[in-house]
């Protein structure tokens, strides 16, 4: 019987790329609402890595499955990086993407466009649940991917998600959110990650 992982995290659109990028997979591929309730999983890290681990582990503890994570986020250059870790949540809200567009283009009125450039950072983990671990589970496999760009504030597209509109896409001529999604899933600093990971679990399943 194939393995079933956890693909661990609430949001729909991501959950939607990371299941397609990881289509053909030999595994049984999960969502958290399958399991029913779930508590909510904190992120409390300061990298992308901590968070990803974090969650990883806590989902394959609560769920006894393997669990596979990504903590994700845009880094700008006139900002010295942010929103960084904070990507979901830098308007104030969770997850409340218009709020954190305009965020972004506050931050960045003033500063020159040559250093709007920007890049998605996507760190993906792998965990086990295993009961004498610290925290319940064991992380086995850590992967990255970046993917460059440039921030532009006349918005376009409606795929994607987050700031794909505001998300200039080098030798593209366009935004991640004007990109087919098949595109993106190949290209994205999500895709990288995964593609990485998918190496991984072909030498560990
Ligand atoms: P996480 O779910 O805590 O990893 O937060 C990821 C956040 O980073 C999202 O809510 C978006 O704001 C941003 N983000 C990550 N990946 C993407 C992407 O592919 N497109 C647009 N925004 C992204």
């Amino acid at each position: 019987m194939p393995r079933t992982i956890v693909i661990a995290t609430r949001n729909r659109r991501k959950f939607q790329e990371m299941a397609a990028i990881l289509r053909g997979v030999r595994a049984d591929l999960k969502s958290p609402d399958d399991f029913g309730p779930l508590p909510p999983v904190e992120e409390t890290g300061e990298t992308f890595e901590e968070n990803a681990r974090a969650k990883a582990a806590a989902y394959a503890r609560i769920t006894g499955q393997w669990a596979l994570a990504d903590d994700s986020g845009l880094e700008v250059d006139a900002l010295g990086g942010r929103p960084g870790v904070r990507s979901s949540r830098w308007g104030g809200r969770e997850g409340d993407d218009d709020l954190n567009n305009r965020t972004l283009l506050r931050a960045l009125a003033g500063h020159p466009r040559d250093a709007w450039t920007a890049r998605y950072r996507c760190v993906a983990a792998l965990a086990a649940p295993e009961a004498s671990a610290p925290g319940g589970a064991r992380v086995i496999a850590v992967t990255e991917g970046s993917c460059d760009g440039l921030i532009t504030d006349q918005p376009a597209g409606s795929n994607g998600f987050g700031y794909d509109p505001h998300f200039l896409v080098p030798g593209r001529g366009c935004t991640m959110a004007q990109l087919p999604p098949e595109v993106k899933n190949r290209i994205s600093h999500r895709a990288r990650a995964l593609a990485a990971m998918r190496k991984e679990l072909e030498k560990i399943l």
